[in-house]
């Protein structure tokens, strides 16, 4: 894959070269220019902290949990989504640990599982980060397109796998697509990344935001599956930093020795507030979703094409006219941001919106999205 180098300066490592970040802080940047943006690219919910969840962080500081706490994390933690997991699952070598943040867990996966030139499977269109973190462990990116509904051919996945391939990435709910996989091709993927040896991690994060069905994991059909998660944004915990990952013993004592020696824990406080936040019911909230989910697939179908999301908060259209960068430069000339699909695919044919908006700021983006479909330019 063609990740351009930016950085020139003698000091910096190969691996960091390897890759950029330039497109996402080109939106940021732009972001901060606009006055008064109509801002449809940011990936992370509207809601609020619920307040019991503010609360036990509080508590949290104040009852002195501000140290380091165990690699793995904090017991009452880790017994809690343990005994989910196992309830879920009933796999008797399956772990849990607490990480920083689901990032923090995929980092640990890639780095405890890849080394250099092993292949790494994901698909297109693709969570910004797996690119890049690929790219940083020595890795190389396979990227597989998804078919014209963002579904996974198992064919394709089979014919990318060589003797290299070391892990796929699966996410469920997608970012950028927000499309969720049928049970069976999550089967599929499941039992065919246990015929070849490869490690599957699924990416579960948004397994809280599902509006048509429940969320199926692929552990359920494979018992080596690494699942990741986190509280981000479930409980619009973006800023505090905990996740988690479960997934063979081996696996989970690897990823937390290199924890131990790089971020150390996840944030004290707030893996006592994310006990609180497995008990606060976030359904209100997922509801709201859905009911915008629903109404701006309905107001911008069919001016636009649309595969209707399961599940996330993000709709991803095909673009109306133009390439992305023209289509994003129309809508910033109406101070609309929205993000480009060549920032998530080797393709240039689709652009993200999220739903994570105030409601007033959603219909105002749906409004000018609507003449943009109209009037190229
Ligand atoms: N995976 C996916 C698919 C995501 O969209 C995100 C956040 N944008 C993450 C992982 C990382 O989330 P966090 O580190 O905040 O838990």
């Amino acid at each position: 894959m063609n990740l351009t180098a930016t950085q020139s300066h003698p000091w910096i490592a190969d691996r960091a070269n390897r890759f950029d970040s330039s497109g996402i802080r080109r939106m940021f940047n732009l972001a901060r220019q606009l006055k008064n943006p109509v801002n449809l690219s940011i990936g992370q919910p509207d809601f609020p902290v619920p307040d019991a969840v503010k609360a036990a962080m509080n508590r949290a500081i104040a009852e002195n949990k501000n140290g380091y706490t165990s690699t793995e994390g904090i017991p009452p933690l880790i017994d809690r989504l343990q005994s989910r997991v196992d309830q879920q699952l009933g796999q008797s070598d399956r772990r849990v640990m607490i990480t920083s943040g689901t990032s923090g867990a995929l980092s640990l996966a890639l780095m405890a599982m890849v080394n250099p030139d092993d292949e790494v499977i994901y698909f297109d269109p693709w969570f910004v980060m797996y690119p890049a973190l690929v790219e940083m462990v020595g890795g190389v990116s396979v990227p597989v397109r998804t078919t014209s509904d963002f579904q996974i051919d198992l064919n394709a996945v089979e014919n990318a796998i060589t003797d290299r391939t070391k892990v796929i990435i699966v996410n469920s709910p997608c970012n950028p697509s927000g499309v969720c996989l049928d049970e069976n091709i999550l089967r599929g993927l499941a039992e065919l990344a246990a015929r070849h040896n490869v490690c599957l991690i699924s990416d579960e994060i948004y397994s809280l935001f599902v509006y048509d069905e429940p969320h199926h994991t692929p552990a359920s059909f494979n018992e080596n599956v690494l699942v990741i998660d986190g509280f981000s944004k479930s409980w619009g915990m973006t800023g505090w930093r905990v996740g988690w990952a479960h997934g063979p013993s081996q696996i989970i004592d690897t990823m937390a020795k290199i924890q131990q020696f790089t971020f150390v824990c996840a944030p004290a406080p707030a893996q006592w507030a994310s006990l609180a936040a497995l008990e606060t019911d976030m359904q209100p909230q997922i509801d709201h979703f859905r009911h915008r989910r629903d109404r701006v697939v309905a107001a911008l179908s069919p001016a636009y094409d649309i595969v209707s999301p399961g599940g996330a908060f993000y709709v991803y259209p095909r673009l109306p006219w133009g390439t992305g960068e023209e289509f994003m430069q129309a809508a910033i000339a109406r101070e609309l941001l929205i993000i480009p699909g060549n920032i998530f695919s080797a393709s240039d044919t689709h652009f993200r919106i999220s739903i994570a908006v105030a409601d007033e700021v959603l219909e105002r983006g749906v409004e000018l999205l609507l003449e943009l479909a109209k009037n190229p330019g």
